[in-house]
């Protein structure tokens, strides 16, 4: 350290102050994602103090179970101290340094390397970002500068889903089919289109699964034929849609995507934001589903949410054009390869290969979470239960045995959300669905321990339902 170097202590961090003064400094300056404003500052905001494990604790110093591994991300769980030493480690040596000016850093180049190793073996290239949502943002940019250099740049319209999920810039926003986000700030933006989501009970009743499967595939034959097969750059979805509420396609879906894609050669972008890093039980949610995308975007679980990173895997043959044919690519982020997330990154994937968190979910609390939810089919209330790896949705109904949903006024969702809350489990509510995503170091002693809290908030819904006559 140089002599004029003053040595300033860190400032004393959280703590000190009461819940009350926690919540009001956060109503005055803090507006929270997806969030009521107003709303929020009236009621306030709970504060989430600490966390181990699959446990968080807030400020009045309950203990909550994170069935959400905070958001589709922690999957390592939380105090994971390899995580914490390799951030420590790297800030010290280098805290940053850009990947522009034709340097790299050790973490970054040590990060592409293991990403190469652990996706399916045609993805030898990476793209870095920061979020879910600026990878989606390059993934626009990149298959529309694909499309130009092969000389097709009316190539240019993507197609997604409805209801599905993609971050919220202006282009992770626009190939989202969030239709109340469409709503706000003039989206979606142009050359973006949506069919019909893969979801058996919106969309397929009376239907064999596996037919309705080809059916929902279909829509996206219909629709390159509709924009004309020459103007259809790519096809993107989630493997498994998450925030959408967990709505896992019939296994005849995808590979039947893939074979419409192949046909048109129309390219497939595999979001695997939620789905990567052993969600499904494979590393990727597309080896899961059976198909093989060009490009795959991730974020959340590649760091365990331990800091923000993300970016785009790019396949070979996309990768072959870019490199050979393409010139500057003029794209890119500050922190593409920021050397401490990067490090962080690398401990992550380490430790998931360590732990065996992959087949952790493929053969031990995946199948027994598959069980664990469909034995709540018996429950009065749940009309229905599906699993993918550690991720699940639990469908709520008015009546089972006609299979009736909740009129719009009631939001039943919300009403077992907040017995979740009330009873120390962090489980979300989309529409009537109940959904769960928690840390992949679950074990099956923890799972029994969600199911049984899941078990008593379905009960309160029910009597909540039934004393006020929703039934
Ligand atoms: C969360 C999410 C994103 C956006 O990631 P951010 O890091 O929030 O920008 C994109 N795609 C999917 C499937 C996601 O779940």
């Amino acid at each position: 350290m140089q002599d004029n170097t003053i040595v300033i202590q860190a400032p004393a961090v959280a703590s000190k102050r009461s819940t009350r003064e926690w919540q009001q400094a956060d109503a005055a300056h803090f507006l929270h994602p997806f969030t009521d404003f107003g709303a929020l500052a009236k009621k306030g905001s709970r504060i989430i103090t600490k966390a181990e494990g699959i446990y968080l604790w807030d400020s009045e110093g309950k203990k909550i179970l994170d069935a959400m591994s905070g958001l589709w991300c922690v999957n390592v769980g939380y105090g994971q101290n390899s995580l914490v030493e390799a951030a420590t480690r790297q800030m010290k040596e280098l805290p940053f340094y850009n990947a522009f000016f034709q340097t790299a850093t050790p973490p970054a180049i040590e990060l592409a390397e293991l990403l190469a190793e652990v996706t399916p073996p045609n993805f030898q290239h990476v793209f870095f970002a920061g979020s879910g949502s600026e990878g989606n943002d390059t993934v626009v940019r990149m298959v529309r500068r694909y499309w130009d250099i092969l000389g097709q740049p009316e190539r240019k319209v993507i197609i997604s889903r409805k209801n599905g999920y993609h971050g919220s810039t202006m282009a992770g926003a626009s190939l989202g089919g969030m239709s109340y986000m469409h709503a706000q700030g003039g989206l979606p933006i142009p050359d973006i289109t949506h069919i019909d989501q893969p979801y058996w009970h919106e969309h397929g009743h009376g239907m064999d699964k596996a037919e309705f499967g080809k059916v929902a595939a279909s829509w996206l034959e219909k629709r390159i034929l509709e924009v004309g097969a020459d103007k259809v750059a790519a096809f993107i979805g989630e493997p498994v849609q998450g925030a959408g509420g967990v709505i896992v396609p019939p296994a005849t879906y995808w590979p039947e995507i893939q074979r419409i894609c192949d046909k048109y050669g129309v390219l497939i972008v595999s979001d695997e934001v939620i789905c990567g890093f052993g969600r499904t039980g494979n590393w990727f949610g597309c080896e899961t589903q059976g198909f093989k995308p060009d490009l795959m975007t991730f974020a959340k679980g590649v760091t365990s949410g331990y800091i923000p990173l993300g970016g785009v895997m790019v396949g070979d043959r996309m990768a072959k054009v870019l490199i050979e044919q393409g010139g500057d690519f003029n794209h890119g982020y500050t922190y593409s390869g920021h050397p401490v997330a990067s490090a962080v990154a690398v401990a992550n994937i380490k430790l998931i290969q360590q732990l065996k968190l992959v087949e952790h979910v493929r053969d031990d609390v995946g199948p027994y979470l598959a069980q664990q939810f469909a034995s709540l089919k018996d429950h009065p209330l749940v009309g229905d239960t599906e699993t993918c790896g550690l991720m699940g949705a639990i469908l709520l109904v008015k009546d089972k045995a006609k299979n009736t949903a909740f009129p719009a006024e009631i939001d039943i969702g919300m009403v077992c959300r907040g017995h979740c809350f009330g009873n120390g489990l962090i489980m979300r509510a989309v529409g009537d669905r109940m959904i769960i995503a928690p840390p992949l170091v679950m074990n099956r002693a923890q799972m029994d321990e969600m199911m049984s809290l899941i078990r008593r908030c379905l009960d309160l819904t029910l009597a909540d339902a039934t004393r006020n006559g929703w039934l």
